[in-house]
């Protein structure tokens, strides 16, 4: 199988951090073959359009994306279509990536980051895949008319089993990869919508005996994120009560600049990427952390080329570099030792 990955950079922080995970790549020596595009700011700078057609053939003729961030202040007036946003919505949808897996990793290290307490949190180790392309957020119809004389909004909700199914197939597959276990997120006390949903969670399960499978309402599910984090291995959810669910998840971790993601299709391909965003306010100054960048090119040795040797030694050299003692900015406490984008970098490399 030939391993392409089209590399995105991006704007602000984006091309030092990528920069990092290129070369922690590089590294391993995997036959990985790499081609840089422009998205983003700096694509409407070059081309007038933040997808161009040429990163367009890129991606989709790549096996998985590495992309930094895109956007920043410069890009802000412009109209909607010119917005760099637009060109990350627009691979997004190009590449029909249905599903999102977003992990929350507290390393012990940096449990003093978190909000909650060291013992709560420590180790913590949560993988939250969220249904990306359907639900409420799609759903039609939709919209805000007059009726009665006053005001009406509305929304709808819907699911098709083949949806469901696919999202739940995912949850299963990466649970096997992990500690087996599978927490369901829905509201079938109250949406039938979310009847269904559980309905065709319990009619996968038997398909995957080895992976342990339970059921939570998203209310307790929250209660339980910040109450017993610890509980979940996978949490699998739609589109809304994910969107909430991960981002409560990513911030019981404290440091935004160590958290990757993916988002995949029905064949794994995927684009990895850092949660957060471009960071203008300490771009070009090589102080940007770029771990979660780095993790995020774990993720895509681990699900679209199925290296987990290679995924397991990613993530162990970077805990190394933080029991070492080195930390950017962004996760220093006295104590540690401060480092730039490139010499955190250098770590991970010297740690490998
Ligand atoms: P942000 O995530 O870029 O920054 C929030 C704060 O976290 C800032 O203080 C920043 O310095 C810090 N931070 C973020 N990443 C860091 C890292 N790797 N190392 C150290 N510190 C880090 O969010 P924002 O300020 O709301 O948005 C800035 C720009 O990024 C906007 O133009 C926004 O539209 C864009 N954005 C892009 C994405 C994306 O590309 N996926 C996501 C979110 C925001």
């Amino acid at each position: 199988m030939t391993k392409k990955i089209c590399v995105l950079p991006g704007d602000g922080i984006g091309p030092e951090i990528t920069a990092e995970a290129v070369k922690v790549l590089k590294a391993l020596d995997l036959g990985l073959e790499m081609e840089e595009g422009l998205l983003g700011g700096g694509a409407v700078d070059a081309t007038g359009n933040p997808y161009p057609e040429a990163t367009q053939k890129l991606a989709q003729a790549a096996d998985a994306v590495l992309l930094g961030a895109v956007g920043g202040p410069k890009w802000d007036s412009l109209p909607r279509e010119q917005r760099p946003e637009r060109g990350l919505l627009g691979i997004r949808k190009q590449l029909n990536l249905f599903a999102n897996l977003r992990p929350a990793i507290l390393y012990p290290e940096l449990a003093n980051a978190s909000t909650l307490k060291p013992e709560v949190v420590a180790g913590l180790d949560i993988l939250i895949v969220r249904e990306l392309t359907g639900d409420i957020y799609f759903g039609q119809p939709r919209g805000i008319e007059m009726r009665d004389g006053e005001r009406f909004g509305f929304n709808t909700m819907h699911y098709t089993e083949s949806e469901i199914r696919r999202i739940g197939r995912v949850a299963f597959e990466a649970a096997r990869k992990r500690n087996k276990k599978v927490c369901s997120v829905d509201k079938m006390n109250v949406l039938e919508t979310t009847q269904l949903w559980r309905d065709v969670m319990n009619e996968l399960a038997p398909e995957y005996p080895d992976v342990e499978l339970t059921h939570m309402l998203v209310d307790n599910a929250a209660m339980q994120l910040v109450k017993a984090p610890k509980q979940f291995d996978v949490m699998v959810t739609g589109n809304m009560f994910g969107d909430i669910l991960s981002d409560e998840a990513s911030m019981l971790t404290g440091s935004i600049g160590m958290l990757p993601s993916a988002s995949l299709d029905a064949n794994n391909k995927g684009l990895y990427e850092p949660s957060h965003g471009s960071a203008p306010d300490i771009a070009g100054k090589g102080v940007a952390n770029p771990l979660a960048t780095i993790l995020s090119a774990a993720m895509m040795l681990r699900y679209t080329f199925n290296l987990e040797e290679a995924a397991a030694k990613v993530e162990n050299a970077v805990k190394k570099v933080l029991a070492q003692g080195y930390r950017t900015g962004d996760i220093y406490e006295p104590g540690t030792t401060k480092v730039g984008t490139q010499e955190m970098g250098n770590a991970v490399l010297a740690a490998l």
